[in-house]
């Protein structure tokens, strides 16, 4: 699983909306104050939990 990790102390971070917790430093921000490469991983999770829902069950039929 994708983590975000707080640019701060580098642990992974708690995402509300559009803000970031960290629960080690107790820092805090907005997801663009976060590195770009953090904010990718973001992105990759959006999409990751979108994919998730779909249900994905008309592949592998059995027998045939
Ligand atoms: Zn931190």
């Amino acid at each position: 699983m994708t983590k975000i990790r707080c640019p701060h102390c580098g642990s992974p971070v708690t995402v509300r909306g559009r803000w970031w917790e960290c629960g080690w430093c107790g820092d805090c921000g907005q997801l663009g104050s976060l590195h770009p490469s953090e904010r990718a991983k973001l992105n990759d999770l959006r999409g990751g939990q979108a994919a998730a829902e779909k249900p994905e069950d008309r592949e592998e039929q059995p027998g045939t």
